[in-house]
């Protein structure tokens, strides 16, 4: 299936590869895109073994390429969101499992392990694994699981991945790197030693605000059966016009990340000489706490910015409110620029005490730096900024 020979694939560029998939479906119709194939079910006994949407479709199957091609991996498997992807691994553990979890995790996921997950038996415990001798808690707890993410959300601390791995792969621990903020374009995690990395496609992979989606990668063939497992055994599937439009998406993911890596490293630079601003966060700032790590960790610093403002929480609000491009919303990696609030929006759900514990104050804000132009970016900054001076 497809007219690119899987062996070229290998050697060619990461744009290219992007473009160009090992699965189009285009070679009996001549179509430059792959259509799209809104069936609930298939003939029994066909050539691509597709019986149920539930359990696989040819559109879930092209995503798939694109992503274990991305990630330079065997396995990838789709999900209807991130959270859906998260679902599916968690699924495969047991009443009495221990997850050890940084304890910077993404909100959702935290109320995922804590609020529904919890009552079916499954513990966690969370550290920061930028201070913790993780070794001594891991041969201590013996956990069935170890979940971190890097950079994490919205503080964006450095994990140090290959080390956390090359001492669990010791125990036989998997170890879950959620990459969404990264992308495997800036880091690879299983390159790392991780055994599963996990991204909602929702964000930079699809980049257009217009899908949800999820998706866990792997090389080892004993979890992608699992994880396929989950996704007909849960109905975690996403819809195949969904993998359609991430799949289209991904076509500019190299184009858009590095014009949105260049406008957040500028605004980043922008936002510490401003007065209003207490404090910058980017990972390739030398004043980042983690930057030595990330510098050899990631490939360069994504388009995230965390600053804390030197203002109430009203006026942290307002701020957010008067900024004209960067819209107040959930959600990051899109084309556009948007602004959150995490301690009242992302982290709404997370406890007040753990939010202060892990330094997610009122006056904290998040950017999600687009593909705009820098100038309009900048000035819209600096107008906001001078309502609250
Ligand atoms: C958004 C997000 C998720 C959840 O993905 P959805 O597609 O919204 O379900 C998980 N992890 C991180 C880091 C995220 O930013």
């Amino acid at each position: 299936m497809g007219s690119v020979n899987r062996a070229q694939l290998f050697t060619t560029g990461v744009n290219t590869r992007v473009i160009h998939h090992k699965e189009n479906f285009s070679e009996e119709t001549g179509s430059i895109m792959p259509p799209i194939f809104p069936t609930s079910t298939f003939v029994h006994g066909n050539d691509g073994g597709f019986d149920y949407t539930r359990s696989g479709n040819p559109n879930f199957r092209i995503l798939e390429s694109v992503l274990s091609d991305l990630e330079e991996c065997q396995f990838a498997s789709v999900f209807s969101s991130g959270v859906a992807a998260i679902t599916a691994i968690v699924s495969s553990l047991k009443a009495g499992d221990l997850i050890l979890c940084e304890e910077n995790l993404y909100g959702c996921t935290v109320r995922l392990f804590e609020q529904v997950f919890k009552s079916f038996g499954l513990e966690t415990l969370w550290i920061d694994f930028t201070k913790s001798n993780f070794q001594e808690v891991i041969s201590n707890h013996k956990p069935a699981m170890i979940w971190i993410e890097s950079p994490t959300n919205p503080l964006l601390k450095i994990i140090d991945i290959e080390e956390i791995c090359d001492f669990s792969n010791k125990m036989q621990i998997p170890v879950v790197v959620d990459n969404t903020f990264a992308t495997p374009l800036l880091q690879k995690p299983l390159k790392l030693g991780a055994t599963l990395s996990l991204t909602s496609t929702t964000k930079y992979i699809n980049g257009h605000s217009d899908a949800l989606g999820g998706a866990v990668c792997t090389e080892s063939s004993v979890w992608r059966d699992k994880l396929n497992f989950a996704q007909k055994a849960l109905g975690l599937n996403p819809s195949p016009f969904d993998c359609w439009l991430i799949t289209r998406g991904i076509k500019t993911l190299p184009l858009r990340l590095e014009r949105q890596i260049n406008n957040a490293f500028k605004i980043a630079n922008q936002l510490v000489d401003n007065p209003v601003i207490k404090s910058v966060r980017y990972p390739f700032r030398p004043d980042h706490p983690q930057y030595k790590l990330a510098k050899r960790q990631m490939m360069s610093g994504g388009a995230i910015v965390t600053a804390t403002v030197n203002a109430s929480q009203s006026q942290t609000y307002s701020f957010c409110k008067s900024l004209r491009f960067f819209k107040m919303a959930e959600s990051l990696g899109g084309i556009e620029s948007l602004v959150c609030h995490p301690s009242t929006m992302t982290h709404a759900s997370v406890s007040k005490e753990t939010k202060l514990k892990i330094g997610i104050t009122d006056s904290l804000i998040r950017f999600s730096v687009g593909c705009e132009n820098i100038e309009d970016l900048s000035a819209d900054l600096n107008q906001a900024l001078g309502i609250i001076s």
